[in-house]
C-alpha cells in the first residue's frame, strides 16, 4: 500500500522555486521508495493527478518503447508524448511512431531543433561526426528543455538495467530546475519488456528483426552483434553512451547532503 499522505504532500508545494528545501526533498526520496513496488499504471495515474496537465512523457519510439506507450494509452491517454525529431531518425522509426499513434491514439507532439533540420544541416553539417555531444544537445536536450520550461514534470521510460548510468535512476526525483522526473519503468527488466510485448501482442519496431536491439539516430546506430550488450550499437566505438537527456536528469537531490546524486 502506498503512503497516501506522502503522495498528497507534493500538492502543497510546487516546483516553481529553483531551490529545493531538504525537508521536501526527503519526502520525494521516501515517496520514490514507496513506488518501488507500485505498478506502472499506479505511478502514471498518480503523476497525472499530481501534475496534469503540466506534465509530458518522452518517447524515442524505439524497440522497447512500446510497453510504456501502451500503458499510457490505457491509463493517462491525455498526457502528451514528446518525440524529439532530430531529422536523423531511420524512416522505420517514423513509420513505427505513426503506427503506434494510430493504434493507441497517443497525444504525440513533435519537437525539433531551433533551426529545424534543414537549418541545422546548413549551420552545422555532419556535427554528429565531429561533436556528437553537441549534436545531441542541439537536437535533443535544447528542444526538450524549451518544451519542459512551462511544465512541472517529465515521464521517461528509462530502466535501471539498461546502462550503468541508469542504475541510479529514482522513480520520482526533483531537479534543481524544479522539474519533477518520473521514471515508472525504472524497476522493469529487459525480460519484463519483452514479456509484456509478447503477452499483449504489441507491434515490434521494424528494425528489430535486422539486429537493431536499440535504435537511435541512423548515423549513430548499428545492428548489435551476437553476444554484445543491447545498447552497444549506439555510438559504437565511442565513449558516448547517452544522448544527454538523462545524464542531466538521473540525479535527484540527496536530502542528507543537498547535493545532486548525478553520475554524468
Ligand atoms: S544521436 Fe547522433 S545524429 Fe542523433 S542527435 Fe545525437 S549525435 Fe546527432
Amino acid at each position: 500500500m502506498l503512503a497516501t499522505a506522502r503522495r498528497a504532500s507534493l500538492t502543497a508545494t510546487g516546483p516553481e522555486s529553483s531551490t529545493v528545501p531538504s525537508e521536501e526533498t526527503s519526502d520525494i526520496f521516501t515517496l520514490s521508495s514507496d513506488f518501488e513496488t507500485a505498478s506502472v499504471e499506479e505511478i502514471l495515474r498518480w503523476a497525472w493527478r499530481q501534475f496534469g496537465p503540466k506534465i509530458a512523457a518522452t518517447s524515442s519510439f524505439q524497440t522497447q518503447s512500446v510497453p510504456l506507450l501502451h500503458i499510457m494509452a490505457k491509463t493517462v491517454p491525455d498526457m502528451p508524448v514528446f518525440f524529439l525529431d532530430t531529422g536523423f531518425h531511420f524512416p522505420e522509426t517514423l513509420q513505427y511512431r505513426d503506427l503506434l499513434i494510430a493504434e493507441f491514439g497517443l497525444n504525440v507532439q513533435v519537437l525539433t531543433s531551433e533551426d529545424g533540420h534543414e537549418g541545422f544541416l546548413h549551420r552545422h553539417g555532419d556535427l554528429y561526426r565531429t561533436d556528437p555531444d553537441r549534436c545531441c544537445h542541439l537536437n535533443k536536450v535544447e528542444p526538450l528543455n524549451r518544451a519542459m520550461a512551462s511544465l512541472r514534470a517529465w515521464v521517461s521510460g528509462i530502466r535501471r538495467d539498461q546502462t550503468a548510468h541508469r542504475e541510479n535512476a529514482h522513480i520520482v526525483s526533483r531537479e534543481r530546475s524544479g522539474l519533477y522526473k518520473v521514471n515508472p519503468m525504472a524497476t522493469w527488466t529487459r525480460r519484463d519488456v519483452w514479456k509484456y510485448i509478447a503477452d499483449h501482442h504489441l507491434p515490434e519496431h521494424p528494425l528489430l528483426a535486422s539486429g537493431y536491439t536499440s535504435v537511435g539516430c541512423e548515423p549513430c546506430t548499428r545492428p548489435v552483434l551476437a553476444g554484445e550488450d543491447e545498447r552497444s550499437g549506439r555510438w559504437a566505438g565511442q565513449q558516448k553512451t547517452e544522448c544527454g537527456l538523462h545524464t542531466a536528469s538521473i540525479g535527484a537531490v540527496d536530502p542528507n547532503t543537498n547535493q545532486e546524486t548525478r553520475h554524468d
